[in-house]
């Protein structure tokens, strides 16, 4: 039976908030999930993570852009998979949140 390894403690490619990757013993290999390079499959990606929040934000409103970053289909499939199922948990980001700040802050 092999060890454990220590989760890996990186910060999000995008947003740069903290992201903790577990390691899988099972695969013995750390989680693929937040794993920017293994969705996109783009070498210069390559151990760049990505946090829940902007996979699922990436996934829910930017849809042109989420089949742009991630060719491979059977990867969109997946990481969709992930969102329904919970383990990519996300909020919904309204797209005029700012703006509507803003307009209040004016009042
Ligand atoms: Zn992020």
């Amino acid at each position: 039976m092999s060890a454990d390894k220590p989760p890996l403690i990186t910060k999000c490619l995008n947003c740069g908030k903290k992201v903790v990757v577990k390691y899988v013993r099972a695969s013995r290999d750390y989680s693929q999930k937040n794993h920017w390079g293994y969705w996109t499959e783009a070498k210069e990606n390559d151990g760049c993570y990505t946090c829940d929040q902007c996979l699922f934000r990436l996934y829910k409103n930017y849809r042109w852009e989420f089949c742009q970053l991630i060719p491979n289909k059977k990867k969109r499939v997946l990481l969709r998979q992930y969102i329904v199922n919970g383990d990519i948990k996300g909020k919904i980001e309204p797209a005029f949140s700012k703006l509507r700040i803003k307009t209040i802050k004016k009042e």
